[in-house]
């Protein structure tokens, strides 16, 4: 990792005190913001809380392993990403398109029927769902593939539990495919999300493969920090206070500006834009990463619980470093664990249940794996129940001349956040034109 680089083009001297426009947040929202704001030709800074880029979307290197802090990937469908992003460049590494179910203590493969026929057609047979089920599944796709995808947020819709009992899926569908795997996506076991994001990310996932860049997925927000002017981005500044004009951070210090935008995670947007921004909310999750001698999988696939809770804690499980070798040093293997929610146990107690859980999946094998971090992140994406989303843009322009942008503005997602960065960013550029 090259952090170095990253502060060398943090430093701005206290003289600098004004900017046309302040963004604050350098997660994906602040990052497309601000380039937006360049590209229209705005002097602007870029603060961060933190001391990198891509807030939600970081990557430690420990020991050798890479670590996104939480189980994700990348879509490669997702429009306004491919719009932004040089894919190319990320050297990206697919998962197969499809999922192991854990049912019981067999294993069966669900493959999409539009990127891996030949799979789809034997897994027809696999008791996730029944043979009725797997033609559900092909004609949800038809629906929600072609056009703008846009339209799919726009559509009134109910939670997606409701959407998938309204296409006639089977229960034993629902519980052992859609919640384990959309409960992982949309961080809600119960399927409460609104129907609306469930099928935008069924025509994601239908539209293309989900992918891991080869040097972790923090090499996304990187790639675009790196196209910022030199004196633009400054590291490690915690904003304490914002008003149209000013923002203050804390211990001291500030900056003028003719625009503020807020581009923080949504509790923390209330929090500096008081009741002009209600607090979305959170779906919290948690990723535990082990260290093992050999994968269990041996395959760049996603496994799933379809057992439900009382299988044990686990939601999912990938082994990264047989979809990114570069995950783990040689010989090594890296298995993420997602348990989705924050647990009230301590680390210890939690991994305890994981390690039981997977015992039962791998055997005694998983004694011998070495437990390297766990992830918990309160605030890994914000509340999407239907109410939320009756509008999926919401504005990005407040009253009191301030603008915000970030996930909660649009949805909860990277191509989600780098789309509410660029409606903040036209917005700015109206007004201060
Ligand atoms: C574990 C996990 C898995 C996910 N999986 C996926 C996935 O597979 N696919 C997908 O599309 N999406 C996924 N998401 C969602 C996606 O990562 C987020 O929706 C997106 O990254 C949000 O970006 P953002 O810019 O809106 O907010 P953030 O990334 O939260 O950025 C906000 C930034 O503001 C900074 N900040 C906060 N307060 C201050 C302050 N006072 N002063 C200065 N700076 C401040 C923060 O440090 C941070 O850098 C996942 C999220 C998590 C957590």
């Amino acid at each position: 990792m090259e952090r170095e680089n990253f502060n060398q083009r943090v430093i701005m001297s206290e003289a600098q005190d004004r900017a046309e426009v302040v963004v604050v947040g350098a997660g994906l929202a602040g990052l497309a913001c601000a380039l937006d704001l360049v590209a229209l030709g705005r002097d602007v800074r870029l603060v961060e809380a933190s001391d990198g880029v891509g807030g939600r979307v970081r990557t430690d290197a420990v020991d050798g392993f890479l670590l996104d802090r939480g189980f994700q990937v990348i879509l490669e469908a997702y429009p306004e990403l491919r719009r932004r992003v040089d894919l190319k460049a990320l050297d990206l590494k697919a998962f197969y398109p499809g999922a192991l179910v854990r049912i019981g203590n067999e294993v069966h493969r669900m493959a999409d029927p539009g990127l891996e026929m030949a799979d789809a057609l034997r897994s027809i047979t696999a008791p996730v769902g029944t043979f009725a089920d797997k033609l559900r599944v092909a004609r949800l796709r038809q629906e929600v593939v072609g056009g703008d995808a846009e339209r799919l947020l726009e559509a009134p819709a109910g939670t997606t539990e409701e959407v998938l009992r309204e296409a006639g899926f089977s229960e034993g569908m629902i519980d052992r495919f859609f919640r384990p795997f959309f409960g992982g996506v949309l961080l809600d076991p119960t399927l409460g999300v609104s129907g609306r994001l469930f099928r935008y990310y069924f025509r994601m996932f239908a539209e293309g493969t989900s992918s891991l860049p080869a040097t972790g997925m923090e090499a996304l927000p990187r790639q675009l920090a790196g196209r910022l002017p030199e004196g633009t981005l400054q590291l490690d500044h915690p904003v304490r206070k914002v008003t149209a004009s000013r923002v203050e951070f804390e211990g001291g210090g500030s900056l003028e500006a003719e625009a503020v935008v807020v581009a923080v995670e949504g509790p923390e947007a209330a929090r500096l834009l008081g009741d002009r921004v209600a607090d979305p909310g959170s779906r919290s999750v948690t990723c535990l990463y082990f260290d093992a001698p050999e994968s269990p999988v041996n395959e760049e696939i996603l496994v799933l619980n379809g057992n439900g809770p009382s299988d044990g804690p686990v939601n999912n499980l990938a082994v990264l470093s047989d979809v990114a070798r570069g995950y783990a040093p040689s010989g090594r293997a890296l298995i993420s664990v997602t348990v989705v929610g924050e647990p009230n146990g301590s680390e210890l107690e939690l991994e305890q249940d994981v390690r039981r859980q997977l015992t039962g999946w791998y055997g005694d094998q998983v004694s011998g794996w070495k437990a390297i971090r766990q992830y918990r992140i309160a605030h890994a994406q914000p509340l999407q129940t239907p109410a939320l989303m009756t509008s999926p843009r919401r504005p990005v322009r407040l009253d009191n001349g301030l603008f915000v942008c970030g996930d909660h503005r649009d949805h909860a997602s990277l191509n989600g956040a780098l789309s509410s960065g660029k409606r903040a960013a036209r917005e700015v550029h109206r007004a201060l034109s």
